[in-house]
């Protein structure tokens, strides 16, 4: 099975998630895309301490009506700091292929900081998508004394292991989720920037706000 791993804060869910998602999955025809919401973000303070039972449905809500994207609780019902590398294990073992792990180049960029980095790369495919801010390396530079050999490809690397770094453009749509808590704590409206269910669903429980 061709597997997706989209891994995120997801505080919340947005547009850009779920637009740059849709893309990837029909550029490579992923039959599935899960949503892995973290618990403990390593990299970033959680803004709003929202609760990953609060962000689950929010991402529930949102990928409801797609029939290939799906959502795990595999990091917040952990509980404990999310490592991404923890969740490929986990992904392989369940689902017995390599994954792709889904990512924009914003994150792609600080990638050498997280846990246990290079041996991410020989475990699943990286899918870097383009995002508005973010730009684009030189991979040497990204990724610094690379520990094997990446030969270049039409849309990025191939180590020797077979597993590929990708870069796939995605329509910039310059979305995050930061936007989306200063505007709830503002008071204005996130209309057209999250999905309809999304909105209802933090107005009625008053996050962010
Ligand atoms: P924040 O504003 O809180 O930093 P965010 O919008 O970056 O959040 P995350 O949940 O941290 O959202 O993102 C999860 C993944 O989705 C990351 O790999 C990020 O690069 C990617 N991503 C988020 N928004 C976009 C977007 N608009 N276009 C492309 N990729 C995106």
């Amino acid at each position: 099975m061709k597997l997706g791993i989209f891994g995120g804060t997801f505080n919340p869910i947005h547009l850009g998630h779920l637009r740059s998602a849709q893309e990837v999955s029909e550029r490579l025809g992923l039959e599935r895309v899960i949503f892995v919401p973290s618990f403990i973000p390593p990299h970033k303070e959680l803004a709003h301490g929202v609760p990953g039972k609060q962000r689950l449905e929010a991402v529930r809500l949102a990928i409801r009506d797609n029939p290939i994207f799906e959502l795990s609780a595999f990091e917040v019902e952990a509980g404990v700091t999310s490592y991404s590398i923890r969740t490929i294990e986990h992904m392989r073992r369940e689902h017995q292929t390599t994954p792709y792990f889904i990512l924009g180049q914003d994150a792609f960029n600080e990638i050498t900081s997280w846990y246990e980095a290079p041996r991410l790369f020989s475990l699943a495919h990286f899918v870097i998508m383009t995002r508005p801010g973010a730009p684009r390396k030189p991979l040497e530079a990204v990724l610094g004394d690379l520990s094997e050999p990446f030969a270049p490809t039409d849309r990025g690397f191939r180590n020797a292991g077979g597993c590929e770094i990708m870069y796939l453009e995605v329509t910039a749509l310059d979305i995050s989720s930061s936007l989306i808590r200063s505007l709830c704590r503002e008071g204005r409206s996130i209309r057209y920037l999250v999905p309809p269910a999304v909105e209802d669903y933090i107005a009625r429980e008053g996050i962010y706000r």
